[in-house]
């Protein structure tokens, strides 16, 4: 895939398009396995998952950008920029923002 390609990464349900590109073209996680960071449920198996996933973000460069596009588009499943979608709900309180439009799945 070259970086200005586009795909939709489709998880529970949501459908999430992904630019390649810009900042995206940096990310730690572009080659690794997307199923750990969109675990199916919260327990057993996914704990790990999430904690894989969490470990690859800590050291992508790109960090900062990805935490704010997910919580500027109001991502509802995943983790981006080494939060879950529990953790981006928090930031926004925290930051005074709106609700989620979205409910998670
Ligand atoms: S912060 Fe995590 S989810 Fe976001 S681009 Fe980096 S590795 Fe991927």
């Amino acid at each position: 895939m070259t970086p200005d390609q586009s795909t939709a990464l489709v998880t529970e349900g949501a459908v999430i398009e992904i630019e390649y590109g810009g900042w995206r073209s940096r990310a730690a996680c572009r080659h690794a396995d997307p199923d750990l960071f969109f675990p199916e449920g919260t327990t057993g198996p996914a704990l790990a998952q999430l904690d894989e996933a969490k470990r690859i973000c800590r050291a992508c460069p790109v960090r900062r950008q990805c935490l704010t596009w997910a919580i500027d588009h109001d991502i509802s499943s995943g983790v981006w920029g080494g939060a879950t979608t529990e953790q981006r709900w928090a930031i926004r309180r925290a930051a005074g923002l709106p609700e989620e439009r979205r409910s998670a799945s």
